[in-house]
């Protein structure tokens, strides 16, 4: 039997030296090999011309670069682009390229399904299938880059800013997105700034303490609610990890940072739930000793969701009250619905490993009379983080 091989993808600078340090290499070898493959979007050993034929050998014979295979790809009207992903585990994942006059977003996966259930979230629907490798991650941005022509010598990289905003949790598959959002950030492979490279997270406490041993990427915070009572309603996780808990782990990392960042944090306006002038007072209360911005995400339906998206008026008026109590907000505008493509409606393909998908379709069977085709469940947010 063969031994299976590494996938030099997904290693981080750190563990693609100790390797080299392990095959008997200089250090300064795996620097050259990350630019080959993050920076050229090389996969072949025998096009990497400033590494020696001996070294290309021993390098084929215990290593490969792989990223995951692409299934579909689809491009909006407005310049947006969504791909479907295969991971290892059989299933499928998304992630969308969005386009705009001063950026290029590319919104990236972390899992096969979510384990947490918010209860707005078509992901969490799903129910939950696999962590995503670091090779699976980073993969995405590769494939991006691939796409949009970004490994070519005389083309500015499309991709200017990554958030960990697709499918899954990426707090709760901890490693494998460290390693990923390294390399996102390293000068050796995409070299993208800190700034510009968003973890999103419902509210992983113990992760969030331990983020800053790993890493010093910005923060998104899905908060949705301005108490606990509402919070865990939606979002389950807070029973475990309530407010209180949420905004000092928070305010550690922010403060972990060594230049003056804030967290972003994040409200998806469900009609008739969160959406009142009340629940605006109460956040701006909340977030009075926390600095940051509010991005107001109004609620993109689906089919297995009652839920509404309130009108642009409550929307408007809610922007309003935190705007007068001084705060940044932003709203954010969906994009590229003629693909199929808007923020937590990304459901991909998850071959579900629990019992959720089932009984939330039965829940919903007899309440509704047609079930949307995948593609109509999926619509891109164009991100201004
Ligand atoms: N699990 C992470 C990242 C993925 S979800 C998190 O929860 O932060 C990315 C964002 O999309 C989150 O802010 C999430 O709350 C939001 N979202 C999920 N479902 C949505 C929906 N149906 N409409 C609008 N935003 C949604
Ligand atoms: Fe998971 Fe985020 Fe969706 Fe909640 S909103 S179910 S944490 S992907």
């Amino acid at each position: 039997m063969t031994a299976e091989k590494i996938n030099l993808l997904g290693l981080s600078r750190g563990k693609l030296k100790a390797l080299f340090a392990e095959l008997g290499e200089k250090p300064f070898r795996a620097e050259q090999v990350m630019k080959w493959i993050h920076q050229r979007g090389v996969l072949d050993f025998d096009a990497m011309t400033d590494i020696s034929m001996a070294l290309r050998e021993r390098l084929k014979e215990c290593s490969e670069i792989s990223p995951p295979k692409i299934v579909e790809g689809f491009t909006s009207e407005d310049g947006s682009h969504k791909w479907i992903i295969m991971v290892a585990s059989g299933s499928k994942v998304e992630m969308v390229f969005i386009p705009e006059s001063d950026r290029g977003t590319l919104c990236v996966s972390s899992q096969a399904g979510c384990t947490l259930d918010c209860s707005f979230c078509a992901t969490g629907k799903q129910g939950f299938n696999s962590n995503l490798s670091a090779a699976e991650i980073i993969g995405q941005l590769w494939w991006a880059n691939h796409y949009l022509g970004g490994f070519k010598n005389n083309m500015e990289r499309p991709v200017s800013n990554v958030v960990m905003m697709g499918m899954g949790e990426p707090l709760l598959n901890f490693e494998n997105v460290m390693d990923a959002v390294d390399l996102m950030m390293d000068d050796c492979a995409f070299g993208l700034s800190k700034r510009k490279v968003t973890i999103s997270t419902s509210g992983v406490v113990p992760a969030i303490d331990k983020m800053k041993d790993f890493t010093d990427a910005s923060l998104a915070v899905s908060l949705h609610a301005p108490n606990d009572e509402l919070r865990s309603q939606i979002v389950p996780i807070n029973k475990k990890y309530p407010i209180a808990e949420l905004m000092r782990a928070v305010k550690g990392y922010m403060e972990s940072l060594p230049d003056r960042r804030v967290p972003v944090i994040e409200y998806t306006l469900i009609k008739g739930v969160n959406d009142h002038r009340q629940h605006a007072r109460d956040l701006a209360a909340l977030l009075e000793s926390l600095p940051c911005k509010i991005n107001l995400i109004p609620f993109n339906p689906f089919s297995l969701s009652d839920y509404e998206r309130p009108s642009n008026t409550s929307v408007s008026n809610f922007r309003r009250i935190l705007q007068e109590a001084g705060y940044t907000v932003t709203v954010r505008t969906t994009r590229a619905d003629d693909i199929g493509a808007a923020c937590g409606q990304l459901v991909g393909d998850v071959v579900d490993q629990t019992l959720r998908s089932v009984r939330h379709k039965k829940n919903k069977k007899s309440k509704i009379g047609k079930v949307f085709d995948r593609a109509d469940n999926l619509a891109v947010t164009a991100d201004r983080i």
